[in-house]
């Protein structure tokens, strides 16, 4: 088979193993600069160059969309949906996974559980916006952030209100949550390919911090799902229509909680932790289902 992976980073850990998975199964895979690509959008023969050269037709795209660059990543998957080339994430997919809010209501619409969670972009009553969540502490998290920066613990109403409207002054998108004191500063990361947990861990903060994603002294070991846990987490995959991702659990007393979805999710601490080979799974799911024109949105949405 013909694989390219697209990303911005060539030399990272993940694309460096999954190129090596790749090649170990027999295939040629290449790895192309996201941004270096151009396409060519006609009806007739649409087609994505690179280098002044058409590139080939790929059995399978594995498309690595960052956060910094989520509108052309997302237009360049898109064309290879629309070449009818096997997406292993659709492009709609991941830019629902991109918006927290958007991606926390598809699955509070399917009744998968969540902190609750508010969203204001002018609230006239900041003290109902947090009082709806269910009061202080409570968490405040920028829309666009990433790796935990961007995500604030508020102790107090007060320290809440003054949060908040310190990011609205500088226009920032932001969602108020429930804190999930019980969680004790850990989180469940569960590694999903093809609707399946491939692997999962339990990462644990340090230094004082809520946040369990944030600091390298943080630990990560292999963890054991319950069923519910394992139930929501592909659930959550399914109605955000990721093949290939990451689901970030929460433990609650009301149970398992999502809080969040990512379709670029990195592979070393999870291999790390697991010793699972994670990317050799990646790679047999595009040798099981890699069929042109297989994606269900074919690019359109
Ligand atoms: P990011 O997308 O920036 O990584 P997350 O929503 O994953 O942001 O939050 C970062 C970390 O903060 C999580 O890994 C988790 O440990 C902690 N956290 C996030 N939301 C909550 C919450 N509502 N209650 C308790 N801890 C939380």
């Amino acid at each position: 088979m013909k694989i390219a992976i697209l990303t911005i980073e060539p030399n990272s850990y993940s694309i460096q193993r999954l190129k090596a998975e790749g090649e170990d199964h027999g295939h040629e895979v290449d790895v192309i600069d996201t941004l270096h690509c151009y396409m060519d959008i006609t009806s007739s023969r649409p087609t994505v160059r690179y280098h002044g050269q058409e590139l080939p037709r790929y059995d399978a795209v594995i498309p690595r969309i960052s956060a910094a660059i989520m509108f052309y990543g997302t237009a360049v998957a898109r064309q290879f949906e629309v070449m009818g080339t096997f997406n292993v994430n659709e492009s709609v997919a991941i830019s629902r996974s991109r918006d927290k809010l958007r991606s926390l209501q598809l699955l509070s619409r399917k009744g998968i559980g969540l902190p609750r969670t508010g969203f204001a972009n002018k609230p006239d009553d900041i003290k109902d916006l947090i009082r709806n969540v269910g009061g202080a502490p409570v968490v405040i998290k920028l829309l666009e952030g990433t790796q935990g920066i961007g995500v604030v613990l508020a102790g107090t109403a007060k320290a809440a209100e003054s949060i908040i409207e310190a990011f609205m002054g500088l226009q920032a998108n932001i969602l108020v949550q429930e804190f999930i004191k019980e969680a004790n500063g850990a989180a469940i990361r569960c590694l999903i390919v093809g609707g399946k947990v491939v692997a999962a861990m339990k990462r644990q903060s340090s230094e004082g911090d809520f946040r369990s994603n944030l600091h390298l002294s943080n630990t990560a070991e292999v963890f054991k799902l319950s069923k519910s846990e394992r139930e929501t987490a592909i659930k959550a995959a399914k109605v955000i229509g990721l093949n290939l991702c990451s689901v970030d659990l929460l433990q609650s007393k009301n149970g398992p909680m999502v809080i969040e979805v990512n379709s670029s999710p990195g592979l070393q601490a999870i291999e790390k932790a697991t010793g699972k080979n994670v990317a050799a799974m990646v790679i047999k799911f595009i040798e099981k289902n890699a069929k042109p024109n297989s994606n269900k949105t074919h690019g359109q949405g």
